[in-house]
């Protein structure tokens, strides 16, 4: 999900009274229109982001620079910092069936359209992060990927386990995936990991090294669409339509992007070009 919006809200801290900063998030609160897809799912992933306990912090759509990454940046979906653990969270807006399995790198969707494995494209996200935060030795990265429920999973059963560091989840349910990770970490680690200032000052770091220039954004998501460029376009993997998030062919994509003037430069199943095409 490549969002231009930068989401820049500080989780209220329960034992001081500081007065909040809330970007974006009251018109994000106001009752969506589910004319986009993407837009839908960022709604309920913003619900669920609400609903994590009040002494975590998050940061959403934050582009940092990763030399190890084709484009030589990683744009990481949510963030989540907790004094037991960091969660760095992959949202996908696919519908279907989802074939995957942890140790392969190729998935799918239907079992017709192959997907990256969406965990080791989130391992390169967590190596990013780790690069840019000088990290604490028992730092645990939690990795999950976030479908909508749109989906059905046909995964290893282990990704739905709450043990796993790498967990798969509906959107729905993101925040009660969270809050059971922690409360399993609590039984495992005597004290966090992290204080309160600790906690602030990484969360300070990341939201530092994200970069906000809009023209480095739009060139990032200018090279992940490059469509020759066939490495680079693995970490975004697949086509969707705009309106209902069924997966595209290539052909199909090509075809919507060629008609301009009447897509707009964005990518419909068959489905909703005939809706725009006569409605
Ligand atoms: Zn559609």
């Amino acid at each position: 999900m490549f969002s231009r919006v930068i989401n820049n809200i500080f989780k209220r801290e329960s034992t001081e009274k500081v007065s909040v900063e809330v970007k974006g998030k009251s018109e994000k609160k106001s009752k969506p229109t589910p004319s986009r897809i993407g837009e839908l799912g960022e709604y309920k992933i913003n619900i669920q982001l609400d609903r994590l306990p009040k002494n975590s912090k998050y940061l959403s759509d934050v582009l940092i620079e990763n030399s190890k990454a084709k484009s030589g940046y990683s744009q990481i979906d949510h963030v989540v910092f907790t004094p037991y653990a960091i969660f760095v969270v992959e949202t996908k807006n696919y519908s279907g069936i989802i074939y995957g399995d942890r140790s392969r790198t190729k998935w799918s969707v239907n079992g017709k359209f192959p997907m990256m494995n969406p965990f080791n494209q989130n391992y390169g996200h967590i190596q990013a992060i780790k690069g840019v935060l000088v990290i604490h030795d028992e730092t645990q990265f939690i990795s999950m990927v976030s479908f909508t429920k749109r989906c059905t999973f046909k995964v290893n059963d282990e990704l739905r386990k709450i043990q796993s560091n790498d967990l798969i989840v509906y959107d729905t349910e993101l925040s009660e995936y969270i809050t059971r990770k922690i409360n399993v970490l609590k039984l495992q680690n005597s004290k966090p990991i992290y204080s309160t200032n600790e906690l602030q000052s990484l969360y300070n770091t990341i939201e530092s090294a994200n970069i906000l220039d809009l023209h480095i954004r739009d060139k990032h998501v200018e090279l992940l669409n490059e469509k020759d460029k066939e490495t680079i376009k693995d970490e975004n993997s697949l086509s969707i339509c705009k309106t209902c998030g069924k997966v595209v062919s290539e052909k199909v994509k090509r075809y919507c992007l060629a008609n301009k003037s009447c897509f707009k430069g964005d990518i419909y199943c068959c489905d909703h070009q005939r809706l725009l095409k006569h409605g």
